[in-house]
């Protein structure tokens, strides 16, 4: 039998007093005797058995006192066995609760309850009643039946018991050959060894493995090619736009695939309610292909295990999902965010998203991990808002499941377990501070893994679309008018002047673009240009030419909208043969005489901001999905007839 034996210590050589200060003095307070802690090991003693039942850092049997573990362990540093090493801006309040989980660790692969750290506490009648009728298969662990006393526990056990249930459909091994059955494999298999032999021959360090390309392969087809998002479905009668509009109840046939809530999508002009079943089955959602986050996150994380990628589904409690996978190459796991085509950029969500973030759980066929702090740069900010339940409660819970779960695992896959946790443990301590155009992923400075991740070669990554120039037709010449409007929401251009001619796709229209993209904001429903991240500076410009159709230009009138934040910039440019005129995109009309040139170009310029959300700190268009009436840029170009 396999046991883990953790040993926390202070080093020695810091601190400026005469002796080390007591590490701990009683069970239940656990505090250092020091403020400056810089380094502190975790060792992991494979093969190492302890019977102890005291608690970690409670010197007892067996266990040797922290003097002699810091000589023993300095020695084993000295032979060069693996260690982890604490960074010196971890906490005491972070390592207390590293701490706790080690020990709950310990107690769960030990089997014993874990009474002695922390406190217990008192049970609620009903609280213990409804869990035993929710978790009938659970052992007689402690976990679930110490419910806290705060109210909201009850609500998130069942969360989690749900998500923790949930999970263990995508090892269905029919339904994995379902899954692969819709995806191209050999493609992405290809592709994926093709930029790893790239990465490799650019950076000669690189020690990323052919799954790393993978995960990034199958985001990329996933959002691409497969799945699209729902805001309201188009009117099942006309095609036209809808309008939520509350819901309706669910079919036989809805709640067999998951799907307790349908909602209604009104068309105004048929008067007819499209159903939208909120499916919950992935089996289900293969075929569908539609959703908003949770069905995304649903779907890919089956996708990942259908290729053979061991993911995680992950839930946040403020409403959103998404995917971990884990990297054996780095030893980690990947944040990967299908809606988004994101990978490895935890910090997204509360450093881009402004997402004030609580609690973020891990759920998986092995087991289940608090998350949060991966997603965090700000874990005292966190602790604040943790508040639907107790700490203590969470740990007991988290651990109960996890014992459950992991009964028919074998000791070498334990041991498997336990190792990545303890990786885990040291990176979630050990807050991340995100540099300008950075959202978090450990040790991404490897040039390697940055070309992977698109941050690298942005020119190359973004697909290159035919330079656009508008020519007046035959009807504009005759109107002396060239009248156009791009509308961000619906990312369409409408020639009014050319009989109202739509074209789709903001690239289409555009002459030169450098390091832009048009952002969805799912989340907030906002959509907006801005440059790629990373990029110090990003362009775009329409081009007019009426040279070859013999006309001159007259004048030309433009409103157009651009929005900064902090230390962001935007300029808007007019270029006319060698005059160039800047002008505001206030939303004003500014009108321009021309005077018989035959070219123009508008163009703008995004820089600035501060940090890692620079690139969202200038923005062309700013505006809501919602809002499809309002043009983001509108021009109209005069000529002499
Ligand atoms: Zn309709």
């Amino acid at each position: 039998m396999y046991f883990l034996f953790c040993k926390l210590f202070c080093s020695g050589a810091i601190g400026s007093g005469p002796g080390p200060g007591p590490l701990w003095r009683r069970k239940s307070d656990f505090f250092f005797g020091r403020r400056n802690i810089t380094t502190l090991f975790i060792k992991l003693n494979h093969g190492c058995v302890t019977g102890s039942a005291e608690p970690l850092g409670e010197p007892g049997p067996g266990v040797p006192g922290r003097r002699q573990t810091a000589a023993h362990l300095r020695r084993q540093h000295l032979k060069g066995d693996t260690h982890l090493v604490f960074p010196s801006s971890a906490s005491v309040h972070q390592l207390r609760r590293i701490r706790e989980s080690i020990a709950a660790e310990k107690d769960q692969r030990l089997g014993r309850p874990s009474s002695q750290h922390p406190p217990p506490t008192t049970t609620t009648s009903t609280a213990s009643t409804a869990v035993s009728a929710a978790t009938p298969s659970l052992p007689s662990t402690p976990a679930p039946s110490a419910a806290s006393p705060l109210v909201g526990s009850m609500g998130f056990f069942l969360t989690l018991q749900s998500n923790y249930q949930h999970v263990m459909v995508y090892e269905s091994l029919e339904l994995q050959q379902k899954a692969r059955s819709k995806l191209p494999y050999e493609e992405l298999s290809a592709a994926a060894v093709e930029k790893l032999n790239v990465a490799k021959a650019s950076d000669p360090e690189c020690k990323l493995g052919k799954e790393d390309f993978l995960v990034m392969e199958l985001l990329r087809w996933f959002k691409k090619e497969f799945f699209s998002w729902v805001n309201c479905l188009p009117c099942s009668q006309c095609g036209g736009e809808t309008k939520t509009a509350g819901s309706l109840n669910p079919s036989a046939e809805d709640t067999r695939w998951g799907a307790q809530r349908v909602e209604s999508h009104y068309c105004q002009s048929c008067h007819v309610a499209t159903r939208f079943p909120r499916y919950n089955n992935p089996e289900k959602l293969l075929e569908t292909r539609r959703g908003r986050c949770g069905e995304w996150a649903n779907c890919f994380t089956l996708c990942c295990r259908a290729v053979g990628l061991e993911a995680r589904y992950i839930w946040d409690s403020t409403d959103h999902v998404w995917t971990e996978v884990y990297s054996s190459a780095q030893r980690r796991w990947l944040h990967c965010d299908p809606c988004e085509n994101s990978c490895d950029k935890p910090l997204m969500y509360e450093v881009g998203w402004g997402k004030k973030l609580s609690y973020i759980l891990a759920f998986s066929k092995d087991e289940v991990v608090d998350v949060t702090w991966r997603y965090s740069c700000n874990h005292p900010d966190v602790l604040t808002r943790r508040t639907k339940v107790q700490e203590a409660w969470l740990l007991r819970t988290i651990s109960g499941l996890n014992v459950t779960r992991q009964q028919s695992v074998g000791p070498e896959r334990k041991r498997e377990l336990v190792n990545r946790l303890l990786v885990e443990l040291v990176e979630f301590i050990s807050p991340k501070k995100p540099k300008a155009g950075d959202l978090g992923g450990r040790g991404s400075g490897s040039l390697a893994w940055r070309i992977a991740r698109g941050e690298v070669g942005a020119r190359e990554a973004v697909p290159q679309v035919a330079e656009h120039t508008f020519t007046p037709t035959d009807v504009e010449k005759n109107k002396g008018l060239l009248h156009v409007r791009y509308f961000a929401s619906r990312d369409q251009y409408q020639r009014v002047s050319n009989g109202d001619e739509v074209i789709h796709g903001w690239e289409r229209g555009v002459w030169r673009k450098d390091c832009v993209f048009r952002k969805v904001e799912n989340d907030w429903q906002m959509v907006y240009i801005a440059r790629t991240e990373g990029s110090p500076c990003g362009t775009l410009s329409w081009r007019f030419d009426c040279a070859d159709v013999g006309v001159k230009m007259k004048a030309v009138s433009v409103t157009t909208h651009s929005q900064t934040f902090n230390s962001g910039t935007v300029v808007w440019r007019m270029r006319s043969g060698q005059a160039v005129t800047e002008f505001l995109g206030d939303g004003s009309l500014q009108s321009f005489p021309l005077s018989g040139s035959t070219e123009l170009v508008i163009e703008a310029e995004l820089c600035g901001g501060e940090g890692a959300l620079s690139w969202q700190h200038a923005q062309l268009f700013r505006q809501s999905l919602t809002e499809t009436a309002e043009p983001s840029i509108e021009i109209l170009l005069h000529f002499d007839a």
